[in-house]
């Protein structure tokens, strides 16, 4: 069989963006196709932890995210007085050049990535959504064209049915009581770094510095509870310090964001026939320890460093199962633990022990 040089991708997100961007820098020539007509523009945080910095400088967008981001060191665990309770620490492993990590805005980040594809080469079909990732060879768009590609990378997102055909059988996800709710404030002046709140009753939150005038918030929630304005201020108005001062900057046009809490990896091979299905439709994290998208962006890391050595597609698709498959599951484990605890903790809950374990496993690159 023939090397894979022409790379099409289904979906526009972080995983399709990351992935395109890599298999253009690696010599492939690339067409992204987006069910939306303009591209997304996320207007909440993203906490670049450590992995995701490394995997972000290896596509080449790391003075992008350096220069405007918010740089901070150490992830605090307070209560809901603001007293620290422990602390998880952030290792620089993008280099000494860079911060350990950094809080930046998401739509940012998705821009970012989106420009420096479109800079390499990678065509941008946007208001096209894909019936077909894979039929003979071609992936079929809503308005019936078939385009040859050797290779089709399914990055269509939690909404797993929405390219069905010869793709592959995905296990049911997980979806927690829970649902996070997100959105930008002014920066209290000594927010310096990530914060995760544990307050009164059973409130969560994350607090993410993003640029020296922003933080952003997520506010965990019971699924069904309502993201107004309004209800956020009303939430945090009962809480601590920190939570009651942001809670006080909810005005009533804030736009806010919603994320359901999902949890799921798909089961045995991620691929069918020429199809490969990367993010958030192979493995589905909840939020805790950042790693929802730091495992999105390892595929995309892993597919360049793999498409630049020319293989023909079985090879490939074997040699990036054995660097994903176990590795995505064993954090997705982890993460999914800590998520569960939040839900109903237990004599034997130790979120610290569970950020030990998870930073031994993403240390080195996958
Ligand atoms: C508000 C918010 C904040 C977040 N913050 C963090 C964070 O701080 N840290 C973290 O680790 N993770 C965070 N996440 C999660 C992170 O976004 C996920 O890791 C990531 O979205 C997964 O990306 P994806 O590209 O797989 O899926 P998606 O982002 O869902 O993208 C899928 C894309 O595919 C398109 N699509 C779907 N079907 C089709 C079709 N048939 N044809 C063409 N296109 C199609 C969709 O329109 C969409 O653009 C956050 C998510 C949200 C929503």
């Amino acid at each position: 069989m023939a090397a894979v040089k022409h790379v099409g991708v289904i979906g526009a997100g972080l995983a399709g963006l990351a992935a395109a961007l890599a298999a253009v820098q690696a010599g492939m020539r690339v067409d992204l196709f987006e069910a939306r007509s303009a591209p997304s523009a996320v207007l909440a945080h993203i906490d670049v932890v450590p992995n995701l910095l490394r995997d972000l400088v290896t596509l080449g967008i790391d003075d992008a995210c350096v220069r405007c981001d918010f740089q901070y060191r150490g992830l605090e665990v307070v209560d809901a007085e603001a007293r620290t309770r422990f602390e998880i620490p952030t290792p620089r492993l993008a280099g000494v050049r860079y911060p350990p990590s950094l809080g930046m805005v998401y739509g940012d980040l998705l821009q970012l990535l989106r420009d420096a594809g479109l800079a390499h080469g990678a065509r941008l079909h946007l208001g096209t959504p894909v019936l077909d990732a894979w039929d003979k060879g071609a992936i079929v768009t809503a308005d019936g064209e078939r385009h040859r590609v050797d290779l089709s990378l399914i990055a269509t997102g939690p909404t797993l049915p929405a390219v069905a055909a010869t793709a592959p059988r995905a296990t049911a996800l997980a979806s927690l009581p829970q649902q996070w709710c997100y959105a930008l404030l002014p920066r209290p002046v000594a927010l310096e770094r990530t914060t995760w709140v544990i307050g009164h009753g059973s409130t969560k939150a994350m607090v993410v510095p993003v640029d020296m005038r922003r933080a952003g918030i997520a506010l965990l929630q019971p699924e069904g509870a309502s993201q107004a304005p309004a209800a956020l201020r009303q939430t945090l108005a009962a809480q601590g310090p920190l939570l009651r001062s942001l809670g006080a900057l909810c005005g009533d046009d804030m736009p806010t964001q919603l994320r359901a809490v999902r949890s799921g990896v798909l089961d045995g091979e991620w691929h069918a026939h020429g199809a490969l299905r990367i993010g958030h439709s192979a493995h589905v994290l909840p939020p805790h320890f950042g790693q929802a998208a730091a495992q999105t962006l390892e595929d995309a890391v892993v597919l360049g460093d793999l498409l630049r050595a020319r293989p023909e597609r079985n090879a490939l698709l074997q040699a990036f199962m054995a660097r994903r498959g176990e590795r995505a599951r064993r954090v997705h484990a982890l993460v999914a633990q800590a998520a569960r605890w939040d839900v109903q903790p237990d004599a034997t809950t130790d979120l610290r022990a569970l950020a030990g374990e998870l930073a031994r496993i993403v240390a080195e690159p996958a």
